[in-house]
C-alpha cells in the first residue's frame, strides 16, 4: 500500500514551515502545489525555497486559484493562471514542470480543464498531477486524517490533497504520519501513473471526461 502526500494552495510560512518540520521528522518527502501569486509575499518565496532545498517537489496549482479552467476557457486564461505562475515559480520548478488544476471541491469533472489549457500543457512540456484522496482537510479541519486514514487502504496507491493553510488542519500532520507508518503504509514522493494524464507534454490517456466543450 502506497501513500504519496501533496499539500496544495501555500505557501502560507508560518504554516509550511510547521509541514515541513513535520515531515522532515518523519523522513517524508512531498509535493508542494503553490498558488503562484503567494510567492509575491517574500517570506512564502522564502519557506517555498527551503521547501525545494529539502528535497520536496514544487509543482504549479494555478497564479490565483480563483477559476476553474473549464469555467474560463479561453487561451488568455490558460496563459495568465499557468504559465504567469509558472514564472513565479520560476527555477524552484522541480522535478520539470508540474501542473495541478484548481478542482473546486476536489471534484474531477468537466471544469477542470478548457481545450487551450490542454494544448498549453502539451506544448510547455507540462505534467499534470491530479488526484485519488481529497479527504476535505480544509472543511473538516478535525476529521480529516480519521477519514483519510480509512479511505487510504481502499486502493493500492493513493494520490492525497491536503493543504498548508492555516484552517488548523495540519495540527493532526503529526498524528497522521504516525498512524500511517503503523499501517505499514509506503509513503512514497513520486505518483500514481493513473493520476498522470500528462507526462512532460505527452497526453497518456484520453482527457474529454475533464475537459470543457
Ligand atoms: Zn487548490
Amino acid at each position: 500500500m502506497k501513500v504519496t502526500l501533496t499539500f496544495d494552495n501555500g505557501p502560507t510560512a508560518p504554516v509550511t514551515s510547521k509541514v515541513l518540520d513535520v515531515l522532515t521528522g518523519h523522513g517524508v518527502k512531498s509535493t508542494f502545489f503553490l498558488v503562484g501569486e503567494n510567492l509575491t509575499d517574500p517570506a512564502n518565496r522564502a519557506v517555498a525555497e527551503r521547501a525545494a532545498a529539502e528535497g520536496h517537489w514544487i509543482g504549479n496549482h494555478t497564479l490565483t486559484h480563483s477559476v476553474q479552467l473549464g469555467d474560463s476557457p479561453d487561451l488568455a486564461t490558460a496563459e495568465r493562471e499557468i504559465g504567469e505562475a509558472q514564472r513565479l515559480i520560476g527555477e524552484l520548478a522541480t522535478p520539470g514542470q508540474l501542473f495541478r488544476p484548481y478542482g473546486r471541491g476536489g471534484v474531477l469533472d468537466r471544469r477542470l480543464l478548457s481545450r487551450p489549457a490542454l494544448v498549453y500543457l502539451q506544448q510547455h512540456a507540462f505534467t499534470c498531477v491530479l488526484w485519488n484522496s481529497v479527504p476535505h482537510d480544509w472543511d473538516d479541519p478535525d476529521g480529516w486524517a480519521d477519514a483519510c486514514l480509512a479511505d487510504i487502504p481502499t486502493r493500492d496507491w493513493s494520490l492525497v490533497v491536503l493543504h498548508d493553510l492555516p484552517t488548523g488542519a495540519m495540527r493532526h500532520l503529526p498524528r497522521f504520519l504516525e498512524a500511517l507508518e503503523s499501517l505499514g503504509a509506503d509513503i512514497v514522493q513520486d505518483f500514481p501513473p493513473g493520476c498522470v494524464p500528462i507526462r512532460d507534454g505527452r497526453l497518456r490517456e484520453p482527457l474529454d471526461h475533464l475537459v470543457v466543450d
